[in-house]
């Protein structure tokens, strides 16, 4: 068996990139659950974490020979409202690991304070871990580019939110854990030369490609446009809403990151919204492209002073090529939710038609995941009346309905019929499980009581969210009206 052998490729960023910073050892650790496939992915030895040895390490309690533990800096735009410090409060960069050519950080969430925790404990409690530990392994075994989760356990200890909750610390897996804040934090400083490093250092990690371009800088500013339309389109394939999309939660590398009140729409609604928090509506289902492109310009900001001495003519650059994000985020729009309702074809008649769909489901009041779901199982032979039943007004279902199938029809024209085609592209798009907000509560609030099997079932059966499990059918079910849970839980 093994320990880690940690690089630290970012400690070695000068010192005010980041702060030393030491977990607190947790009194009683118990492992909750070890993600193996995933330890096994990052060449990282299962048996060993999973060992004493392992989750002392887990819990920060002894960390293995030569971990340099850091605190990363990072500045923000929160709710729109400008944040010159935040930084890993509550989160401790152990160091990164190499596995197929890719750097991965290995990041403790919850082990104690850091010179950024501000008036925080630096502690996490149970729930929100256990909520980040199966939506980002359901994410990710969607095939959505995000952190992942290595483990979790509970430290024995009590942390003090709404009352005294079991604190918990998540090991946090990502491609790097640079926010567009980073840049921000430098860019709010006037250190021009620390946003150059910055940048040097994300162009090495995440887009060595543009190394080798006249414009790396511009470059890269392109490279994180195009990564975060193609990530938001996708997200919203999927109804998900991250409900928190400030700068800091921002990745430049185009992963989903920080996952607090985030959810995935059970009843859909373009306007929807699920952090409580967010009473405006700032990060609704249907307005996270625009807040991308906001948070975009900020980046753009801060990118500035690297892109040549002509200010005025740096600015029409950057104002040109964020324009062009509707096109694009538009595009990979289109393409998922074609790909959602069978359509073959990329034309005008096909984008109306996924407007059409949209506004049938809002209206309508279907539930996201179901209306796909019924609609490819339709396709494939079964009945229309599942999918009927999904809208509040039967009869605009039976509107829709036959939209659908003249436009089918319309599409297939002297080519014959392409259903194979299509139901292959909808099983590919549309899940049957997706980690239902009430499921997950109901996991969490059975661990509270000391029952982790909900939770170990929801992380098992979303590891193969497309693949029909009917032994856990109940899985794939709205919630009740009654059961529609109001309140989410923060990060914190
Ligand atoms: P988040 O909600 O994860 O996006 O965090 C926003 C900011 O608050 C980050 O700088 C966090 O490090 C910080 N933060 C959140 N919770 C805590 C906590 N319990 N203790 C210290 N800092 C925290
Ligand atoms: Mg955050």
């Amino acid at each position: 068996m093994s320990a880690p052998r940690f690089e630290h490729s970012y400690a070695k960023l000068p010192p005010r990139f980041h702060a030393p910073a030491t977990p607190d050892p947790a009194p009683a650790p118990a492992l909750v659950r070890l993600n193996r496939a995933l330890a096994e992915e990052l060449g990282l030895d299962a048996a060993w974490l999973a060992s004493d040895d392992g989750v002392a390490m887990l819990s920060g309690a002894k960390l293995p020979e030569g971990a340099e533990p850091i605190a990363m800096a990072y500045a923000g735009h929160q709710f729109g409202g400008w944040v010159p410090q935040l930084g890993d409060g509550r989160a401790i960069l152990l160091g990164e690991v190499v596995a197929g050519g890719q750097r991965y950080d290995i990041q403790l969430k919850g082990a104690g304070r850091t010179r950024f925790s501000r008036a925080g404990d630096g502690k996490a409690v149970l729930g929100p871990v256990l909520r980040e530990y199966v939506v980002s392994e359901a994410m990710a075994a969607l095939g959505v580019p995000t952190t992942r989760a290595l483990a979790a356990v509970t430290t024995g200890e009590k942390v003090f939110r709404n009352g005294p909750e079991p604190g918990a610390i998540f090991t946090r897996v990502a491609r790097s854990h640079i926010r567009v804040g980073t840049f921000q934090y430098f860019h709010g400083r006037d250190d021009d030369e620390g946003v150059r490093l910055l940048a040097d250092y994300v162009i090495e990690r995440h887009y060595p490609s543009l190394r080798d371009e006249a414009e790396p800088y511009r470059g890269l500013l392109l490279a994180v446009r195009d990564r975060q339309a193609a990530l938001i389109a996708q997200w919203m394939s999927l109804g998900f809403i991250h409900g928190v999309m400030n700068t800091d939660n921002t990745h430049v590398a185009g992963d989903t990151i920080d996952y607090g009140p985030c959810a995935f729409m059970d009843r859909f609604h373009p306007r929807k919204t699920f952090s409580s928090i967010d009473r405006q509506g700032r990060y609704a289902w249907g307005n996270q492209p625009g807040i991308a492109l906001w948070n975009l310009a900020r980046l753009a900001e801060t990118l500035l002073p690297l892109f040549g001495a002509d200010e005025a003519q740096a600015i029409s650059w950057v104002e040109s090529e964020l324009g062009a994000f509707r096109g694009t985020f538009g595009e990979h729009f289109a393409r998922r939710f074609r790909d959602k309702i069978g359509l073959l074809d990329d034309g005008e008649a096909q984008r109306a038609h996924v407007d059409t769909t949209l506004s049938a489901m809002t209206e309508g009041e279907v539930d996201f995941t179901l209306f796909f779901r019924h609609l490819t199982a339709l396709l494939a032979g079964d009945d229309e009346a599942p999918l009927l039943a999904l809208f509040a007004d039967p009869e605009r279902g039976r509107t829709w309905l036959s939209d659908w199938r003249a436009m089918l029809e319309a599409e297939d024209g002297a080519k014959g019929n392409r259903d194979v085609e299509r139901l292959e592209r909808m099983k590919c798009a549309n899940p049957v499980f997706v980690p239902r907000n009430h499921r997950v509560e109901e996991a969490i609030q059975a661990a509270y009581v000391g029952d982790y099997a909900p939770f170990h079932r929801l992380v098992e059966v979303l590891a193969r969210p497309f693949d029909e499990q009917p032994e856990h059918a109940e899985l794939e079910a709205a919630p009740a009206p009654e059961e529609v849970v109001q309140r989410t839980f923060c990060g914190t």
